[in-house]
This record gives structure tokens, C-alpha cells and sequence, in this order.
């Protein structure tokens, strides 16, 4: 295969993200397909034994195996990795699956983990159930505030672990701060950036070192398939991550790989007309509801970093209505946007998360994360605003607001 880009990055690499979004990480076969080729193997085949011997033995150039490497795995990882400005990247099954590698590759017995307070429910699992399981101690803070970053470290911390904007609460973690004090304590940011993706977020240009992801959301941007991402240095990917990896299996299909690397050609149009669409009807309902949790406008408490950090404000916000039922209202009210817990599609989305995403952990765990049990999350679409404003509207009446 033909790569266009691979090897000799020197090119590719001075093009600008419009450009790697539809054109970094194209390998081409000896057909010279336009669109990138789907490889549906497990497996490949040598000339000699000579060959296969030499490429197990890291002396030749070439796949295996695809629990190691893949052609249209390895072309979504490319192109990942040339948006976020990464050295290199490995592709996962899932979000999670993109979390618990990024965290078990690199911890063991005896490390410790700072951890921010609002997170992904399955992310705080990770936190609060996995890694005390292996005799990895974590702590929990507030990630908005600074000073509980410093003011948490010992002398075994190993990572620190964080989501910015983060689900379902919006908060914005100081990337430049955060990723600086754990560079000068030798501790190694995992950046969970699914909320943003590096169309609007870039954590790596802010120091962080490993930027993990759900591309479930975002990236792939229509709803289909289950993928993850976990981009750093060529160093970690390949001493730190890959050994675990390999051996433990958390691959991508290749199918889902090549879905999400035809996603990834749009994400920057997407993402922001998204962004648009939801810093407009945030802006509809503020006011109109007790309050608002979007960092696209000037009442987040963050608002400015956010700006600072990010090209534009996302496409997911949070809303806090009077209890469950009145939240429930809203939803059952609603004719255009669909009651779902999925986020990042084209599609607008709203949930409930004390009864849904954050159903599991229990009242008491889901105060202390700011989830309250009137709280809404909403990811704005690519619909009309006018439509997505009616209906908003609408439901917002039926509910009393
Ligand atoms: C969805 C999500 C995940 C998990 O991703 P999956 O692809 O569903 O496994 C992790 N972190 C955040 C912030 C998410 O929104």
C-alpha cells in the first residue's frame, strides 16, 4: 500500500486540520481507491517464512496480526493523531475501553490517582471501584478549583485524570494550570476531551500528555458504532500502552474504524455548527429555567477559561429544572428531540441523568458530582434552531416553565 502519509510525515504534517481531517492518514492499495479501503481481516499472509519471522521480530516492516495492526485501523489512528497533534495514537473498542488502557497500561500496586469529582459515571467507576481493586489508591477532588490539584498530591501520585468540559456537570478544568503543575511533579495527565475533540479543544497544545477518547460521540458524529482513541507520545503509545494493548486486546473492528474515519472528515463542520445551534438555544432558555450549566455563555462560572481553551463551546449542555418530574415533563413533551443518553450526534438528544447515565451510583455519590435530580442534559444537533427552539419551547410549557 501506497501511503500517502505514514513514515515520511514531513509533508502531511504542515497541513492545516481542514485538510488532515479528509486527507491525513490515507493509505492507498495498488487500486488507488478515493475513498480508503475497508480491510476485513484478522490475519494476513507471507511469501516466506523468512518474511513472517523477520516481521515478528520487529526487522521488517509490515501487519500480523490484527490485534496488532490493521490497515484501516492503523489509517484511522493516523488521522486522529495528526488532528490532535499527537506523535502517535491507538485506537479502542469503546470510550471505556480508551479509559481503562490509558489508566491500567501505565498504574500499578501502590500508585495514586487524583481524579476530578465530575465525570462520566463509568469513568468514576474506573475511579472509585477498579483501581482500589488493584491497590491503586485514587482521590477525588473538585476539578474547578485549582489549588485542590496541588493540594492532593503525594508522594506516589501517578496520573491525574480529568474530563474538560465534563459530563453532565460543563465543568471546565484549567488545562494550562493542571497539565503545568503535573509536568513539574512528574505526574502524567490523562485528558478524557470527548466532550470537545480536537476540533474545538487541542489538551496537548495546554501539556497534557495522554488525551483519551469516547469516539462513540463526536467523532464519528452519527450515532453508529462503539469506538475509543487514546493519542501521546510516540514513547508512551509504544513502550507504555501498545505491551498492554497487545496482549489484552481492547482492538477496534475495523469496521468501526473505517466508519469513524469517514465521521472524522466532517467533525470540524460539524462541531461547530453544533456549537452555534447550542449557544443559541442555550441562550433561548436562559432565563426560562432556574439554571443553566453551558460554557458558552457568560453565566458559567468558567466561561472565560472556557472560551480561552476552546474554539467554540460544544454542542452539550445541562439545564436544572425543579426535580424529576418536572424534568421528566420536558422529555415526554418533546416531539423533535429524541429522549436518548447518547451525545455527540447530529441528532439532538436530551436525558435525564439521575435516572439514566448517573442512574447507578446512588443519590448521595450523584450530590456530591453536582447532578441534581432535576438536572437535563441536551446535545444539540444539526436540525434547523428554529425547529429546535419550537420544540424546546413547547416542551418547557407543558412542563410549566
Ligand atoms: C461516552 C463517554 C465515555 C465512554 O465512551 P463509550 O464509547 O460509551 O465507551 C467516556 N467519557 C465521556 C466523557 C463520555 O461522554
Amino acid at each position: 500500500m501506497k501511503k500517502t502519509t505514514g513514515t515520511d510525515r514531513s509533508i502531511t504534517r504542515n497541513w492545516r486540520p481542514a485538510t488532515q481531517a479528509v486527507r491525513g492518514g490515507t493509505w492507498r492499495s495498488e487500486h488507488g481507491e478515493t475513498s480508503e479501503a475497508l480491510f476485513l481481516t484478522s490475519g494476513y499472509t507471507f511469501h516466506t517464512a523468512g518474511e513472517v519471522a523477520a516481521r515478528f521480530a520487529g526487522e521488517a516492516e509490515g501487519m500480523t496480526y490484527s490485534r496488532l495492526q490493521n490497515p484501516t485501523v492503523a489509517m484511522l489512528e493516523e488521522r486522529i493523531a495528526l488532528l490532535e497533534g499527537a506523535e502517535a495514537c491507538r485506537a479502542q473498542a469503546s470510550g471505556m475501553a480508551a479509559m481503562t488502557t490509558a489508566l491500567l497500561c501505565q498504574l500499578q500496586t501502590g500508585d495514586h490517582v487524583v481524579a476530578a469529582r465530575a465525570a462520566f459515571g463509568s469513568c468514576r467507576w474506573l475511579v472509585d471501584n477498579l483501581l482500589p481493586k488493584f491497590g491503586i489508591e485514587t482521590t477525588v477532588i473538585d476539578s474547578a478549583v485549582n489549588e485542590e490539584w496541588d493540594a492532593a498530591i503525594r508522594p506516589n501520585t501517578k496520573v491525574f485524570f480529568f474530563e474538560s468540559p465534563a459530563n453532565p456537570t460543563l465543568d471546565i478544568v484549567d488545562l494550562e494550570c493542571v497539565c503545568g503543575l503535573a509536568k513539574s511533579r512528574g505526574i502524567t495527565t490523562v485528558v478524557d476531551n470527548a466532550f470537545a475533540t480536537a476540533a474545538l479543544q487541542r489538551p496537548i497544545e495546554f501539556g497534557a500528555d495522554v488525551i483519551a477518547y469516547s469516539a462513540t460521540k463526536l467523532m464519528d458524529g452519527q450515532g453508529r458504532v462503539l469506538a475509543g482513541a487514546v493519542c501521546g507520545s510516540q514513547e508512551f503509545i509504544d513502550e507504555v500502552l501498545l505491551p498492554f494493548q497487545r496482549n489484552t486486546g481492547p482492538n477496534i473492528a475495523p469496521f468501526n474504524a473505517w466508519v469513524v474515519h469517514k465521521g472524522l472528515e466532517t467533525l470540524s463542520l460539524r462541531a461547530h455548527k453544533q456549537s452555534e445551534n447550542s449557544l443559541e438555544l442555550g441562550k433561548f432558555i436562559e432565563g426560562r429555567v432556574p439554571r443553566i450549566l453551558h460554557p458558552g455563555l457568560e453565566s458559567h462560572p468558567r466561561h472565560a477559561l472556557a472560551m480561552k481553551q476552546m474554539d467554540a463551546c460544544g454542542p452539550i449542555f445541562s439545564f436544572i429544572v425543579d426535580g424529576r418530574e418536572q424534568a421528566h415533563a420536558i422529555l415526554d413533551a418533546l416531539e423533535l428531540i429524541d429522549i436518548s443518553n447518547n451525545i455527540g450526534d447530529a441528532r439532538s438528544l436530551m436525558c435525564h441523568p439521575a435516572s439514566t447515565t448517573h442512574a447507578n451510583m446512588g443519590p448521595e455519590a450523584r450530590e456530591e458530582m453536582g447532578i441534581p435530580e432535576g438536572m437535563l442534559r441536551i446535545n444539540v444537533g444539526l436540525e434547523d434552531i428554529e425547529d429546535l427552539k419550537e420544540d424546546m419551547d413547547r416542551a418547557l410549557k407543558a412542563a410549566g416553565l
